[in-house]
């Protein structure tokens, strides 16, 4: 696999679930270089009639509930136990921050990396979230390409990701732990809400019974939302990824799930509704590394910016002339 690859060259790999080449394109995927970025856009378009067979799935919870004890308990048994090929990618915007990555330690999901049919990838660092969700909707979709029939999208809930995780996946799984409360656990409300399935994680010794009373809580503050559009009724769960306990019931869920929503048609619209968002976010994104090419515009953005962040103008004020001067250019 040297430069002189061509994007037929990785798609043909990926198509035969070669996952060497399959990292080597996400590599391309994640890059920032433009000619990496041109190599992965061909690669995806040629992979395209090959992707969106798999059950998406995000997991989100907070540092410490177990999450990637999880995905190695519960990955292992989809893998092992189902036949089913996993793939698990994660976003994290706050490894731009923290300098490391919620996946990029090594030790995590040590047994799960080295199934054959299991592929772990950890976040790229260094990005805004915008570009890391873009990043791995992308690598999502190489992966399904590659065969994965089950993805795995894990982020921290304490930021902003989930709406971005929510935008790919078709399942919200929220892991938390039994005995505190979810502004204790540092878990917004909204995410609560999100959830299609609360494990309540680490049900096992001393804990057995406050995980059960936290699952009958949580059963109750789901009962209290909206009925979701999907028509599926989230539930509470008590789970452990230590003993293993509660995992079956959990697939179980999962399954149902799929029946409930591919009976009514929800599954498919949902995913026509996603990829509608991802075309809008595509274009804005597109709209606006154009704009910042133009070094006029570019300083003009970069100073009305700072009137605002420094009090001197409202948005609209600040903005105003940018825009006209752009509508002007565009109408001429
Ligand atoms: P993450 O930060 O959410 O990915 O959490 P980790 O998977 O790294 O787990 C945090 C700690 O909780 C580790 O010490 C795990 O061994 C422990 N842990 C994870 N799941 C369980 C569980 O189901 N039961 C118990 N008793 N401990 C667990």
């Amino acid at each position: 696999m040297g430069k002189n690859w061509s994007a037929q060259d990785y798609a043909d790999g990926i198509l035969r679930g070669d996952r060497v080449v399959l990292g080597r394109a996400i590599t391309l995927v994640e890059s920032s270089l433009p000619v990496h970025r041109e190599l992965a856009s061909a690669i995806l378009e040629k992979c395209l009639p090959h992707t969106g067979r798999s059950f998406r799935i995000g997991i989100t919870g907070p540092p410490g509930v177990g999450k990637s004890s999880f995905i190695e308990a519960f990955g292992g048994k989809l893998v092992r136990e189902h036949g089913r090929r996993l793939a698990v990618l994660a976003i994290d915007p706050s490894s731009q921050v923290s300098g490391g990555s919620i996946l990029g330690d090594k030790t995590r999901m040590e047994r799960l990396g080295t199934e054959p049919n299991a592929f772990i990838r950890p976040s790229p660092a260094g990005s805004s979230l915008g570009g890391v969700a873009n990043c791995t909707h992308e690598s999502m979709l190489l992966c399904e390409a590659a065969g994965f029939d089950t993805v795995f999208i894990e982020t921290v809930g304490v930021g902003q990701s989930e709406t971005a995780v929510a935008g790919m996946v078709d399942f919200f799984l929220l892991l938390l732990l039994p005995g505190a409360g979810d502004e204790l656990q540092g878990i917004k409300r909204g995410i609560v809400e999100m959830a299609d399935l609360i494990a309540i994680n680490k049900a096992d010794g001393e804990r057995i019974e406050l995980a059960k009373a936290a699952k009958k809580d949580y059963a109750l503050a789901l009962h209290l939302f909206p009925e979701k559009e999907s028509g599926w009724l989230p539930k509470a769960v008590t789970c452990s990824a230590l003993t293993g306990e509660g995992l079956d019931e959990l697939w179980g869920l999962l399954v149902d799930y799929q029946a409930v929503v591919k009976g009514n048609g929800w599954f498919e619209r949902h995913r026509t509704y996603q990829s509608f968002q991802h075309f809008q976010e595509g274009f804005k994104r597109g709209l606006y590394e154009i704009m910042l090419q133009d070094e006029e515009t570019k300083t003009a953005l970069a100073n009305a910016e700072k009137m605002v962040l420094e009090g001197n103008a409202t948005i609209s004020q600040a903005l105003a002339p940018i825009l006209a001067g752009l509508s002007l250019r565009i109408t001429r």
